[in-house]
């Protein structure tokens, strides 16, 4: 008990740290800018000042916007807090009270086939975690979105978006569920290092399956046609050794106006797609940094590593979750009525263990993929050899992400770099190739005028 205590105590301080953190790197201000890149402009070309192309850049977004956007994503990090109790609250009443007792009595009155009774199980543990932290997910998904002016969807079109994932996390869910199950019964001691190989398989399964069965349950995904755009972008993949033949555009403004691109899949279902927000709100040489970054992802095989690097965290996870199972279960697995580590009862306690490894974990986990961003960042310069197009992508993106957090903040929160590492990076590249200067992107207007 007093290790789970511990480690619930240190979640909670390095939370605290990092606000702190936050609140002082904001005392500072743009000071942080200038002292933090000011040696990368001394040794470049006299000619172009790094330091002050970087904050002619960040003074294209308005103060307003800006606030609204550290308002924004600030608030994000206490609800990473309130996600995380929520979770732990509602895991520790269902043992407490002996609902997980029960669901799984239930599920065993309804069959004696045992899978079977492990799936039942999952299907009512889903629903009631979906039930009572739903007014936290309607605030966090739908009103602070509204509020904050980044949602397109009406109410009734987010709760169909919520229903589908309802739906999905109850069949995935138990194609992952009863298998674990089956393999901790069988195995006994050391499933926790079985129990994480078979969850690595199924997020690559996940991985694999997702782009072409998943993503169009919530958008509409169609062969980008647009000679103008997609000429460029094929003879650039081509460029860059890409065996691409389409690009894929989907309807992201059904939900929200947010530029986006990603690359998604795994062996053969490995493909690139951009929103269309992207193509509405940016010029040609935006489109094509913002490709040039995913190819990145491609050519570096970023969803190889990740999964390596994920499946790190997860066996040292897994060996994390079978103590704290053991040592609870010890003490309190007779009055939460859970008779052993094989009975599926044991699915609450589990994940409030889990989740506290992930909560601690969050600055790993974000840097694993934050540094792979900057790495595709990298890529995207090289590729697509527009500097001030970045740049003006990077202010985009800070509609959402805050452009100019302290070195601790951006380490702990951000999955992404920060506008101003990313315009930082882009302007240090144009200082050694100044050929690529494009004043019309430097004088484009990003923001609205109010
Ligand atoms: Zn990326």
């Amino acid at each position: 008990m007093g290790r789970v205590t511990k480690c619930f105590l240190w979640s909670f301080f390095v939370f605290v740290v990092a606000i702190a953190a936050t609140a002082e790197a904001r005392a500072q201000g743009s000071n942080n800018a200038q002292t933090s890149s000011a040696p990368v402009a001394s040794q470049a070309a006299p000619a172009f000042d790094v330091n002050a192309a970087v904050k002619a850049y960040l003074a294209k977004m308005p103060q307003a916007e800006r606030a609204r956007s550290n308002a924004y994503f600030e608030g994000g990090y206490w609800l990473q807090l309130w996600d995380f109790l929520s979770t732990v609250v509602v895991m520790w009443l269902l043992l407490h009270f002996r609902v997980s007792m029960r669901m799984r009595d239930f599920a065993e009155r309804i069959t004696r086939f045992r899978p079977l009774q492990t799936a039942t199980y999952w299907v009512q543990f889903i629903i009631v975690l979906t039930v009572a932290t739903f007014p936290l997910t309607i605030y966090e998904g739908y009103i602070r979105e509204h509020k904050y002016g980044l949602s397109n969807q009406s109410f009734g079109q987010w709760m169909r978006d919520q229903a589908v994932m309802l739906a999905v996390g109850i069949v995935l869910g138990a194609i992952l569920i009863v298998p674990l199950f089956g393999l901790v019964r069988r195995i006994g001691k050391n499933w926790w290092v079985w129990g994480a190989v078979t969850t690595l398989v199924f997020i690559a399964f996940f991985a694999l399956i997702a782009p072409v069965y998943i993503a169009p349950l919530f958008n509409k995904y169609t062969k980008l046609e647009d000679p103008r755009i997609k000429d460029p972008i094929l003879s650039m993949a081509r460029a860059n050794g890409i065996p691409a033949t389409d690009v894929y555009e989907f309807d992201a403004s059904r939900q929200s106006n947010r530029v986006s691109a990603n690359v998604s899949g795994f062996a053969g279902t490995l493909r690139i797609s951009l929103n269309d927000n992207l193509l509405k709100r940016c010029t040609l040489p935006e489109i094509e940094t913002t490709m040039g970054h995913e190819m990145g992802h491609y050519v570096l095989n970023h969803i190889y590593k990740g999964l390596v690097m994920n499946g790190v965290v997860i066996v040292i996870g897994f060996a994390f979750m079978s103590r704290g199972i053991n040592l609870a279960l010890s003490r309190w697995g007779k009055s939460w009525g859970i008779r052993d580590i094989g009975d599926v009862a044991v699915l609450p306690l589990a994940v409030l263990v889990l989740s506290i490894y992930f909560f601690v974990t969050t600055p790993i986990n974000n840097t694993i993929t934050r540094t792979m961003e900057f790495e595709a960042d990298m890529y995207g310069l090289n590729a697509a050899r527009q500097p001030d197009a970045e740049a003006n992508v990077d202010l985009l993106l800070g509609e959402y992400r805050k452009m100019d957090p302290g070195p601790i903040e951006e380490f702990v929160f951000f999955d992404h770099p920060s506008g101003r590492t990313r315009i930082t990076a882009a302007m240090r590249w144009k200082a050694e190739h100044p050929e690529t200067a494009s004043p019309e992107e430097l004088n484009r207007p990003m923001f609205p005028t109010p």
